[in-house]
């Protein structure tokens, strides 16, 4: 028997970034939208091992450190037995991309085991997990739209209307996400920028509720753009090749490298994968829709 959840990546339509707090954590408001970008994740019965396969899998690390393999033996922790799957990870959502591939994999990892184990895990209780695990994990089991409050795994789900079409553009390499916090604290400090408190944008919240996907363009933002902007200099041209391709709003999803376009429709996001190609502002174009629905067990 074997369990197959898909799990779909985020972009951060919003990313509000607070002071740093004492605990070295900044109170975020961070609205996600998931988006068709995903991960497969297969358990089956079998010793705890974690094996990586697709395009891009660089980096992922296939022993404990794995957030799946974390995930099995959370599950396996809270039932009170051992922590017995294989997972096997089909991956298409870039690594240390900044659109949450290793948290889609643990959400996938924690359903998928449930499933198999047979378990009967109510979802609060599984998104008390997904918390322990990392704040944008239990995003990944809830999909769609929503806002995160705290260290943004304070869920709310958001009214969502239609569908709205992106264009990803991946870049060479990852960015690591404590980096480019720190990297923002230290152009916060350096600039004496008055970090203010985070409050969700009321455009983009109508935006989304309307499903004008021009407003919603225009009401983008990431708090973090500017440290990502500075760890990797090279993400300005990409972002100014897609406005200058009209593209009704851009951004660097989340920590990055990964820089978001929205498009008007799903012709105009083919002509805006097109053009940023031919340009060559990134190691590969991926064209996706949003909102998806979260993790969900396929088999
Ligand atoms: P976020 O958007 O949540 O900040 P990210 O998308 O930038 O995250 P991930 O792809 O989740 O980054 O990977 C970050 C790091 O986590 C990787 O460099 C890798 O070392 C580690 N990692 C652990 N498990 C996984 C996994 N299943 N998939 C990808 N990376 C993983």
């Amino acid at each position: 028997m074997s369990v197959t959840v898909k799990v779909p990546a985020k972009v951060n339509l919003q990313l509000g970034v607070g002071p740093l707090r004492d605990d070295g954590y900044h109170d975020l408001v961070n609205v996600f939208h998931a988006v068709s970008l995903f991960d497969e994740v297969t358990v089956t019965p079998g010793p705890l091992a974690v094996t990586v396969a697709g395009a891009s899998v660089e980096g992922v690390p296939t022993g404990p450190d794995n957030l799946a393999a974390k995930a099995v033996v959370r599950l396996a922790g809270h039932l009170g037995r051992a922590p017995e799957a294989s997972v096997h990870i089909e991956k298409a959502i870039p690594v240390a991309g900044g659109m949450a591939g290793g948290s889609a994999d643990a959400a996938a990892a924690l359903l998928a085991c449930a499933r198999l184990w047979e378990a009967d895990v109510p979802l609060p209780v599984l998104m008390d997990l997904a918390a322990d695990l990392g704040s944008d994990v239990p995003f990944a089991l809830l999909g769609g739209t929503a806002v995160g409050l705290g260290r943004g795994e304070r869920l709310t789900p958001l009214s969502c209307e239609g569908e709205f079409h992106w264009v990803f553009a991946l870049a060479d390499g990852g960015l690591s996400t404590p980096a480019v916090f720190a990297e923002c604290d230290r152009l916060r400090a350096a600039f004496e920028a008055e970090a203010g408190w985070p409050h969700e944008s009321p455009d983009l919240l109508a935006a989304l509720a309307s499903g004008d996907a021009k407003a919603l363009g225009a009401a983008l933002t990431n708090d973090l753009q500017p440290a990502a902007l500075s760890l990797r200099p090279s993400l300005g041209r990409t972002l100014a090749a897609g406005r200058e391709f009209g593209a009704l709003g851009e951004l660097v999803s989340g920590s990055g490298p990964t820089c978001a376009f929205l498009a008007a429709d799903a012709e105009h996001a083919a002509e805006l994968a097109a053009a940023l190609a031919e340009a060559g502002v990134a190691r590969a174009l991926a064209a996706a829709t949003g909102p998806v629905p979260g993790a969900h067990v396929l088999s």
